[in-house]
């Protein structure tokens, strides 16, 4: 099966409508989400609600845990505060439900699908170095492990391998791969465009896709909320 991964949407709804133009283009038969769908961007409405519509399995992601109150507001940056507060007074009830609702990690398919790290995932752990690395790849049993939060794409092997990844031939016991499909909607790799990733679990091909989409609208709208300046610039760098 063909299943698109999609993660840290942040509220920027022309990030995610263009990556779901080319994920109806690229044809896979699934879409799942690994949170962060609010915070940042001035969109968490529309952004909620074409997940729900469109991702048939989501996890929760730090910013949606912080909006529904079960991660302390202390937690996040100066902007990330900000743009918490904001949002809080324009999400729906029924959003809010949808993000109460939420599971930190869920297993399918041959996938572990979670935010932040499985070594404890409420934890919100940045799997951005050897070491945690090394603690997320001994904290699940299935040949992928899919994350977000760090919105840096990259691909680390059981053998300590990094982007070098290649689909296993069949049978050969291959290692089994962390994945960070990247950020839909606040890339912080340097390359501004949206990143989702598409893995095959039948032949275990996976691409990492990358889409250009409208940021002035994002920033114009950001700006237009009152939400703080960097937000926006940040968006045009991939930063
Ligand atoms: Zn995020």
């Amino acid at each position: 099966m063909r299943i698109a991964i999609i993660s840290d949407i942040h509220g920027n709804l022309p990030a995610l409508e263009a990556a779901l133009e080319r994920i109806t283009t690229l044809g896979p038969e699934k879409i799942f989400c690994l949170g962060d769908i609010v915070g940042y961007g001035p969109f968490p409405n529309e952004c909620v609600a074409l997940v729900r519509a469109r991702c048939t399995e989501v996890v929760r992601g730090n910013h949606d845990s912080g909006l529904i109150g079960e991660t302390s507001i202390e937690d996040f940056n100066q902007y990330g505060q900000r743009a918490l507060k904001w949002t809080s007074g324009v999400i729906s009830e029924e959003n809010l439900g949808f993000l109460r609702g939420l599971p930190y990690t869920i297993t399918l398919e041959g996938l572990t699908l979670v935010h932040a790290s499985p070594a404890d995932p409420p934890a919100w752990t940045y799997v951005h170095t050897m070491p945690s690395a090394r603690e997320a790849l001994e904290a699940f049993s299935t040949p992928f492990c899919f994350i977000g939060h760090t919105h840096v794409p990259i691909i680390i092997g059981d053998d300590y391998s990094v982007n070098t990844y290649r689909p296993p031939l069949p049978g050969s016991g291959s290692p089994r791969h962390l994945i960070n499909v990247g950020s839909i909607g606040q890339p912080r790799d340097g390359d501004p465009r949206a990143a989702f990733g598409l893995i095959d679990t039948e032949t275990n091909a996976y691409e990492l896709v990358r889409v250009e989409y409208d940021i002035e609208r994002t920033a114009g709208a950001l700006l237009k909320a009152g939400l703080p300046d960097p937000l926006a610039r940040r968006l045009f760098q991939g930063v």
